[in-house]
């Protein structure tokens, strides 16, 4: 570690809250696939801001958008129209097929918002007694850090001293049909809220059948098939969603991350009429929610995805990924698995720490991932990655699995 790079880590330790813990690398520049550093250093971005970033590091296109919209028109609030909320809620419905869009800025506003549609269609269209509804989650779920949210999380580390906790949550296993079968008979249940692939669980992948299954058993419960796609979703996965892999479409759409390309916080909400409707002026919102900038932004990243073939090269680099990786033969990883570029590796490793001391090592040798939970290492590189650059990057990853 360079004198400057620990200038900045002294700096953020210092002021910062002490609510991540981050690799000991230092950043300030970005292009497509590759990070620097402040010492000048490259990497390979081998998360992609959590897959925020999947049209690559300041996409032209992108930022083109974003600067000519900054010098035009940043903010109106919802108070009054602006000349871009329409143009978008008319662009991204008609992309995913829905009737309608509520625009948020962060994943967990937009799960918080999906939540709250899905109580309400369950109180004035299904017919559920007053404050009787319930909602089926997943264990091992990540839906954000709000405090409703967490209260269904399992995770220790998001819910220790936080409570207490909001009621009307089932949590069942997940990719496990019986039990959302068993859970579906409560006739109070409004609606069932998945991730298509576990992300932050370590990119647990579902059985096949398991997303359209569920699909099925929601409807004939006449409960909403809720699917946060904030990760998963746009062209990660190899599909424009990851629920496209099975045909399914959701009854609610959560989208976020990538929807901004990584600019700026941009989530969104979809759903038909039926739900969507059932808020009313002046019931939900947000001062930031779909405002220009971010209209503008959102049509540009949609339309890079889909323009720049993103989700046929995740496919063909994903398996290539997944295959180089293999190949390698590594004593170290017990597992690789992965849809399209969400992939993660466990390590196998006498020693707990060995997943951060990769992750280091990869660092030094110019990649950077980070662990999940422990012994999981996810490789989700932005979605214009080339075959060369896959190769080489598992060089690097070759290479610095050796100093285990
Ligand atoms: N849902 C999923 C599946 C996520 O992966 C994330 C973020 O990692 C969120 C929700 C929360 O999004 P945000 O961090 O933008 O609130």
């Amino acid at each position: 570690i360079t004198e400057r790079t620990q200038h900045f880590l002294d700096l953020e330790e210092q002021y910062g809250a002490h609510n991540y813990h981050p690799l000991p690398v230092v950043l300030n520049r970005g292009e497509g696939v590759f990070l620097w550093d402040v010492d000048g250093k490259r990497y390979y971005d081998f998360l992609s801001g959590y897959s925020a970033v999947n049209q690559g590091h300041c996409h032209p296109t992108i930022i083109r958008a974003l600067i000519e919209q900054a010098q035009q028109l940043t903010l109106t609030s919802r108070a009054f129209h602006s000349d871009l909320l329409g143009e978008y809620a008319a662009f991204i419905t008609e992309f995913f097929g829905y009737d309608k869009v509520l625009p948020m800025n962060t994943g967990v506003e937009a799960v918080e918002t999906a939540l709250k549609l899905c109580r309400r269609w369950g109180y004035v269209v299904k017919g559920i007694p007053e404050n009787q509804a319930k909602i089926i989650v997943c264990a091992n779920n990540f839906h954000g850090r709000t405090l409703n949210v967490i209260s269904f999380s399992t995770d220790p580390s998001s819910r220790t001293d936080f409570g207490p906790f909001m009621p009307g949550y089932e949590i069942i296993p997940y990719n496990n049909l019986p039990a959302l079968e068993k859970a579906l008979q409560d006739k109070n249940v409004a609606g069932f809220l998945v991730e298509p692939i576990q992300g932050e669980a370590g990119v647990m992948v579902p059985d096949d059948g398991y997303l359209s299954k569920a699909r099925q058993y929601c409807e004939d419960a006449n409960v909403l098939f809720i699917a946060d796609e904030i990760q998963t979703g746009l062209a990660r996965t190899g599909k424009m969603l990851c629920c496209d892999h099975e045909n399914v479409r959701p009854d609610i759409l959560i989208l976020g991350k990538a929807l901004s390309g990584g600019t700026l916080p941009v989530a969104a909400v979809l759903a038909d009429d039926e739900i969507m409707l059932t808020i009313k002026p002046g019931e939900h919102g947000s001062t930031y929610g779909g405002n220009p900038l971010a209209c503008k932004v959102a049509i540009a990243a949609l339309t890079v995805l889909k323009e720049e073939h993103m989700m046929e090269n995740a496919a063909a680099m994903g398996e290539l990924l997944r295959q180089e990786l293999k190949a390698l033969n590594s004593p170290h990883i017990s597992t690789i698995r992965g849809k399209g570029l969400l992939n993660a590796i466990v390590i196998r490793h006498e020693h707990p720490e060995a997943a951060w001391d990769l992750c280091l090592a990869l660092k030094d040798n110019g990649l950077l991932a980070k662990p999940t939970h422990g012994d999981k290492i996810r490789f989700a590189p932005p979605l214009l990655i080339t075959a060369a650059q896959i190769r080489e990057a598992v060089q690097i990853i070759g290479k610095s699995l050796e100093t285990l």
